[in-house]
């Protein structure tokens, strides 16, 4: 353990972010809490419930719509969190950051506006085989309405994504490529620089759900060069139901709208409404104003550790992760990329998944159990479900050690 904290980079002291999340120091059925579970939701720090709070205590109002000074601090600061959301992902203008639900929710605002426009009957649509569901199901939709047919891209045993199929997959008929920049359930960091500009190359739009990215390691969606980009507040330390939607604003301008509503528009009249410019034509009704603000807060707090700390941290407790539960006999890791975010799916031969889950909580391990709303990669691995543990810079190698410690727990309840 000592070498794992010694290879921490300078200036990461874990046990002083910890102090940030007071959520960390309860105790479950008497035990204290490990919570594994980050990829599901982060946790937040006492910043970002501070930022929600005052919102609530101090500046509480509508955004947009009015001239008091309740409305235009609370204006002031939603738009802020778009300003902050621009520099997370290097987006060129604020223009082309639109606030959404989340992740899911910005995949199918895509699906929905653009594939209403742009999708014809014939054309083809690309997702991997290690999508979450909210990166499948949305596709699916358009594709039965419209006639169009989804392909996907196969994985090895590695759960690594096989460019040579994909490249076999794209023709003239490709509209778009959606594809995750990390796999939730197997943690596989996708080359998405190069999948995107294969899918220039044959004349089609490129997605990035960057859910499970976003939180991680730094994002340039220039540097990409990505058409979209989706991530979700919750899993970057802010509250939930709130999240973004970058797209290159020539095609979010030739885009219809998504919802109707107030704020949408410019001018409304039973005879024509005309819609308001980017990012608002967009974003139709009151917002989650208090859920963009803390995630604004969330966005400072993870600057302020610095994303290229995290991933190194990360990658350091995914290493001693992985040999710590490697000597557990009969556990097998689902999800063996080279290149793997921290994120540790198994299966132990003999015992389910849940039951795994139900133990390590009997002893405050927070960890997931099913198929993580990816049913197709448990299918491809033939497996029903998993357990995920899934880490985040708040956690430590202790905790790692605790989790190995319950599995050898679980061994020995199911022996
Ligand atoms: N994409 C991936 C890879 C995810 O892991 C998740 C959530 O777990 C989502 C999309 C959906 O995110 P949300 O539920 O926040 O919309």
């Amino acid at each position: 353990m000592s070498t794992l904290v010694s290879v921490a980079p300078a200036g990461f002291n874990v046990e002083r972010i910890r102090e940030d999340f007071p959520v960390l120091k309860q105790t479950i059925h008497g035990k204290p809490l490990v919570y594994l579970d980050s990829a599901a939701t982060a946790q937040k720090p006492h910043q970002v419930v501070e930022a929600i709070r005052r919102f609530h205590e101090v500046d509480c109002a509508n955004i947009h719509r009015g001239v008091h000074e309740l409305s235009q601090r609370s204006t002031a600061a939603y738009e802020e969190t778009r300003v902050k959301a621009r520099r997370f992902i290097n987006a060129k203008k604020n223009a082309e950051v639109i606030f959404v639900r989340g992740a899911t929710e910005a995949i199918n605002l895509v699906a929905s506006s653009w594939g209403r426009k742009f999708v014809k009957e014939g054309d083809e649509i690309i997702v991997s085989a290690l999508e979450h569901h909210s990166n499948i199901v949305p596709w699916q939709i358009l594709c039965e309405e419209k006639g169009v047919k989804l392909r996907v891209i196969p994985m090895n045993e590695r759960g690594e994504l096989i460019l040579e199929e994909y490249e076999k997959l794209l023709n003239p008929r490709t509209r778009m490529v959606a594809v995750a920049h990390v796999s939730n359930a197997l943690g596989t960091i996708n080359p998405v620089r190069e999948m995107i500009a294969m899918a220039h190359r044959a004349g089609a739009l490129a997605l990035i759900d960057g859910a499970q990215a976003a939180p991680h390691m730094k994002v340039d969606v220039q540097a990409l060069d990505t058409d979209f980009y989706a991530f979700s507040g919750h899993k970057v330390c802010g509250p939930t139901g709130v999240g973004i939607l970058y797209g290159k604003s020539k095609l979010l301008n030739a885009m219809p709208p998504y919802q109707g509503g107030g704020d949408m528009i410019r001018t409304v009249s039973f005879e024509k409404t005309t819609y308001n410019e980017l990012p608002y034509k967009f974003e139709a009704g009151t917002p989650n104003i208090a859920g963009g603000i803390g995630l604004g807060a969330a966005l400072d707090y993870v600057n302020g550790i610095g994303l290229d700390k995290i991933s190194a941290y990360e990658h350091e407790l995914l290493v001693y992760g992985t040999e710590a539960i490697s000597q557990i006999p009969g556990l097998r890791i689902i999800g063996t990329a080279r290149e793997k975010a921290a994120v540790l799916s198994f299966v132990i031969e003999g015992i389910h998944p849940h039951d795994i889950g139900t133990v390590l909580d009997r002893q405050g391990i927070a960890v997931r159990t099913g198929h993580h709303c990816a049913q197709p990669v448990m299918d491809w691995f033939h497996v029903p479900a998993t357990t995920r543990a899934s880490l985040a810079f708040y956690n430590t190698p202790a905790e790692l050690d605790a989790l190995a410690a319950g599995l050898r727990k679980v061994k020995e309840v199911f022996a």
